[in-house]
């Protein structure tokens, strides 16, 4: 597995030629992101078990308690009518997803075996001399990623790549309409239910799949 990911790095490649692998590697093996069906009758799919997104969001601790508490305030108040039990689990999924889907979608997109490109630095660029706390809000959750770094940020962090000396701007385009593709799929799944089970979304990695239901 470690040359697996080697093999799809290949600065961290080069940086790492001639290292001896002195010591055992310790490792999670697989750490794809997913969501599973998570309530149906009398049950429930809490924290990791139901949705599992990529660490390099740190969230998944916040989303394991958030959800786990309010699984139980949807459903005390009906516990013992089962058919208003099924109905407020049903509703506490909905609303997991959409809490968690912007999230999800920025640990796959941060998570893609690759440099980081010119047009990516450029976007980040945007945010150097500012005073707003910006990328600390997406790891407090108090905005949505694609609301800081919003489509005039990319507009700016275009313009200033393709503008820029010695810009390969064939390349800067083919990665705009990759981007292009992931930011559409990042807001269809939040304003329009139905993003997973029945299709493989946009930003997953090479090879993901949504498997099949048990
Ligand atoms: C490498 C890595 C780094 C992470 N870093 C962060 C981070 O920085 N910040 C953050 O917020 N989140 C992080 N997370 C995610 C976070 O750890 C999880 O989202 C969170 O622990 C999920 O809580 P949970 O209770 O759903 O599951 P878990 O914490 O996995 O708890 C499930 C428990 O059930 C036990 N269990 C399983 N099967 C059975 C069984 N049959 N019988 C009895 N017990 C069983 C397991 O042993 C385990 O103790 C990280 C995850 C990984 C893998």
């Amino acid at each position: 597995m470690w040359q697996e990911k080697l093999d799809r790095d290949p600065k961290l490649r080069e940086r790492l030629a001639g290292a001896s692998g002195m010591s055992p590697i310790r490792t999670t093996d697989d750490l794809s992101a997913f969501y599973r069906k998570s309530s149906g009758p009398g049950w429930m799919l809490i924290g990791d078990a139901g949705h599992f997104k990529d660490p390099v969001t740190g969230n998944g601790m916040r989303d394991a308690f958030k959800h786990g508490r309010l699984a139980a305030e949807y459903a005390a108040p009906v516990i013992d009518d089962p058919e208003l039990l099924d109905a407020a689990i049903t509703d506490w999924e909905k609303q997991r997803d959409r809490d968690t889907l912007p999230t999800y979608h920025w640990g796959n997109r941060e998570t893609r075996p690759q440099l980081t490109s010119p047009l990516a630095q450029a976007v980040l660029g945007t945010f150097a001399g500012t005073e707003q706390p910006g990328i600390s809000d997406l790891f407090n959750r108090t905005k949505y990623p694609e609301d800081i770094i919003s489509p005039p940020r990319l507009i700016r962090g275009l313009l200033a790549t393709l503008l820029a000396r010695g810009a390969d701007r064939r390349a800067i385009l083919a990665e705009v309409a990759t981007e292009l593709r992931y930011e559409v799929e990042v807001r269809r799944s939040r304003y329009f239910d139905g993003f997973r089970s029945r299709r493989v979304a946009a930003t997953e990695h090479p090879g993901w799949s949504v498997g099949k239901a048990p």
